[in-house]
């Protein structure tokens, strides 16, 4: 096997540096720090962070990812939940002057109200190495915050990455690709082993960039209506999308048939099938809308 040398000294740097301040890790947080440089740099080049862009950093960590933001953002502000990291990220940022730490947890921030550190730049860009065991309500909250997002480049566990990204019809197509597909890009943009992070999670990890459009993929009446039929549809997902849709909606069957056919979907197929366009066609079509 490959030695890695970037992660072999970052880690060595990095472990001296929590011991010196006495820091444990905490695993109920996700707590793996990325040590890999190249990691590092890969990550930043996706976002393509200007100089006069914000960076919203979820879960800073012992600062691998911030002081490199700062160096090229006008602003950086870094949310993260465990206060035992602040005097080693008040160490390692003493001498940023454009980076504001709040420690919190990120979902209990009201982002309206954080969006203004960020008036004087063009664009904000999400940075995160993500917590993997909230990654999806992370993922949502973004999306449903009502701020203006560019990109979110975002680590995430490699199955997540691949059901963010995935085509219609396979195994890794799902509620979350449709929800998330719906308002944005999805791009993969690097694998990364578990050997780039201290302590090494148990997992494949990949970043993924999410372009967030203006205005969603497909024409959409009612947001909510959508939601709910793409989440019928999957939850039971070896059904037809005739039984999934009626199971998941309570509707009656020739309600739910005379509706597919109206969109021109075989009853028999399953949701897994569909398309985003397709899903955005029947929900159109679902009572309720005009
Ligand atoms: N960004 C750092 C890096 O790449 O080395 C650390 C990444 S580590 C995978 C995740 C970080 O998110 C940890 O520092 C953890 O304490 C923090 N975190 C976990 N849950 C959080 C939450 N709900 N809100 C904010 N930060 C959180």
């Amino acid at each position: 096997m490959t030695k890695n040398r970037d992660a072999d000294s970052g880690n060595t740097g990095m472990r001296a540096m929590l011991a010196r301040h006495g820091f444990r890790f905490k695993k109920q947080l996700g707590q793996n720090f990325l040590v890999d440089e190249n990691v590092v740099k890969k990550i930043i080049a996706a976002a393509d962070v200007g100089s006069c862009d914000g960076v919203f950093e979820i879960g800073p960590g012992a600062g691998a990812m911030t002081t490199k933001l700062a160096d090229i953002a006008r602003r950086v502000v870094a949310v993260e939940k465990d206060r035992g990291l602040m005097p080693i990220l008040d160490e390692r940022l003493a001498d940023r002057n454009n980076v504001e730490l709040i420690f919190a947890d990120v979902l209990d921030l009201d982002l309206s109200k954080v969006w203004p550190a960020f008036v004087d730049c063009e664009s904000v860009h999400v940075i995160a190495n993500l917590p993997y065991y909230i990654t999806t309500p992370i993922l949502f909250f973004l999306l449903e915050a009502g701020v203006p997002i560019e990109t979110m480049i975002l680590m995430v566990q490699k199955e997540v990455a691949d059901r963010l990204a995935a085509p219609p019809g396979g195994k890794d197509y799902g509620a979350l690709t449709v929800s998330v597909q719906y308002r944005c890009d999805v791009e993969k943009v690097a694998h990364v082993s578990p050997g780039s992070f201290v302590p090494s999670p148990g997992v494949e990890s990949t970043v993924v960039r999410l372009r967030v459009r203006r205005d969603p993929k497909v024409r959409v009446v009612d947001d909510g209506q959508f939601h709910r039929i793409v989440k019928a549809a999957f939850a039971l997902r070896r059904k037809t999308i005739l039984n999934a849709l009626c199971a998941g909606l309570g509707m009656r069957k020739e309600e739910v048939a005379e509706l597919l056919s109206q969109a021109e979907i075989v009853a028999t197929r399953r949701g897994e099938t569909l398309s985003l366009q397709e899903f955005a066609d029947l929900a159109n079509l679902f009572p309720g809308n005009p």
